[in-house]
């Protein structure tokens, strides 16, 4: 996990060089996605910042979102069944493991991943731009959410 402080740090200085307005919606969203504790949606993001900021449009955190997405401050992790969620603490291409229960998304431990595409380019003669590895299966607090109390040996 990166520092979030620092993350905070980058993401202000690339919106002020792109002279984006630093309204304090937008400082708020920033330290949101500075931690991105969980992989927050949009929706999540619009949730937390629309409680202490009423006025705030949907449309700032969109636009925010794919603002600091091309400038590679934000990494977006996409599903064909379900939103976007977004990772602006590590913005650079890394795997995720899903809960297809609970919908929890957590970074492993694993920086191998440049090494691959690379591999994959040498392979295929391809240059690859972006990758996306995601493992999906049911988190630890989804697997014993599904033990029955009764007979907890029974394997299902
Ligand atoms: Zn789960
Ligand atoms: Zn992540």
């Amino acid at each position: 996990v990166a520092d979030p402080q620092k993350r905070l740090e980058r993401m202000i200085e690339v919106l002020k060089g792109k002279r984006c307005r630093l309204t304090p919606q937008r400082l708020a969203m920033l330290r949101i996605l500075s931690k991105s504790e969980g992989h927050p949606s949009a929706e999540q993001i619009y949730e937390q910042i629309r409680a202490d900021y009423p006025t705030t449009s949907q449309a700032t955190i969109y636009k925010t979102l794919s603002l600091l997405k091309n400038m590679g401050e934000v990494f977006e992790v996409t599903f064909a069944s379900e939103g976007s969620r977004y990772d602006g603490n590590k913005p650079y291409p890394h795997p995720h493991v899903i809960c297809t229960k609970c919908g929890q998304i957590i970074d492993p431990e694993f920086e191998a991943m440049a090494g691959i595409s690379q591999e994959i380019a040498r392979q295929t003669g391809y240059q690859i731009t972006h990758q996306q590895v995601n493992f999906f299966g049911l988190c630890p607090k989804c697997q014993k959410e599904g033990q029955s109390p009764e007979s907890p040996e029974s394997k299902e």
